[in-house]
């Protein structure tokens, strides 16, 4: 399989603002890494396509609700691969299709719904095993893409960075992508995790397993910071929506209320409580998502998204 997807580029962020504080701000921009496979969603799917490929398996089956980026990113990248796509759904069939699945179905995934309860048991052996019994024979990608081999994937935005720093932070929801860069760091610098989630004290502990079950050791050069999730998973408030409209006008790049929007919003809101010594560098990885948007346009006009 041949790898269409350039390195991201690595930008700095500079205004008055940074400056007084002392702090470099470098941006991954992984949102830049395709149009429709962006960001930590691609890093993750990378291997287990590779995987399904090697081992012969052209179908995969994979979890999420109506506006997910990942049924949206896996829907894209395996039409490009030429995978056959099935994305099982929470919830009951909408009367509408969300933007989200819209996209997916225009991709050639076939979408299933499951209601909430038998959702909730969707990982069960027995579950998958009546998929299979279904559908036929499948590569199961888990619900959000995380994994061992999203984990190795995710790893690689480290290897791309050339630049000497002492942060680098991402948005978290499963938090495979901060275990990826987490096993990047192998022990050195911190990575800082901003959780879009309420609280969940199981996070922490499952970011450190996935991290000693790809490299092998313990690291610690991490933590998850659960101040910033606004009211839960997909909640916003109306400064949350001013601040990522403001960041639009102010840098010219364009964030999501529920990952992107979050991580930079406490970001800076760190760096104004001077919770990082002046001369820190501090690298923030733009996990993408931007197709989240479309769930959200009440709060934004067509101009301030474009
Ligand atoms: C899915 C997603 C995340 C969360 O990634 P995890 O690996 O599940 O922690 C962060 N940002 C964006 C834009 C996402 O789509």
């Amino acid at each position: 399989m041949v790898n269409p997807f350039n390195q991201s580029p690595l930008q700095r962020l500079e205004d008055d603002f940074l400056a007084e504080k002392g702090i470099e701000l470098y941006i991954k921009r992984d949102d830049l890494i395709h149009p429709e496979i962006q960001g930590n969603k691609w890093r993750k799917l990378k291997y287990n396509l590779f995987e399904a490929r090697v081992n012969n398996i052209h179908t995969l089956l994979t979890f999420g609700g109506p506006f997910s980026n990942h049924i949206y990113a896996t829907a894209a990248a395996a039409r490009l691969f030429h995978f056959k796509a099935i994305g099982i759904i929470r919830g009951e069939e909408p009367e509408i299709l969300s933007p989200t699945l819209k996209f997916a179905e225009s991709k050639g995934m076939d979408l299933y719904y499951m209601d909430r309860e038998s959702y909730r048991q969707k990982d069960d052996p027995t579950n998958i095993e009546s998929l299979r019994t279904q559908i036929g024979n499948f590569y199961l990608v888990p619900e959000g893409g995380t994994n061992a081999l999203a984990v190795e994937g995710a790893s690689e935005i480290i290897e791309e960075i050339d630049i000497p720093f002492d942060y680098i932070c991402t948005a978290c929801g499963t938090g495979g992508t901060l275990a990826g860069l987490v096993s990047g760091l192998k022990g050195k610098n911190q990575a800082i995790g901003f959780s879009s989630l309420k609280g969940d004290d199981t996070l922490t502990p499952k970011v450190s397993e996935l991290v000693n079950y790809v490299t092998g050791f313990d690291y610690h050069n991490f933590s998850i910071n659960f101040d910033y999730h606004f009211g839960g998973y997909a909640k916003v408030t109306p400064e949350l929506i001013a601040f990522i409209k403001d960041f639009k006008v102010k840098y010219k790049i364009q964030l999501e209320p529920v990952y992107t929007g979050k991580m930079f919003y406490g970001l800076f809101d760190m760096i104004k409580n001077d919770k990082f010594p002046i001369g820190t560098k501090i690298v923030a990885l733009h996990t993408g998502g931007l197709q989240g948007l479309s769930g959200y346009m009440k709060y934004f006009t067509e101009a301030e998204i474009a």
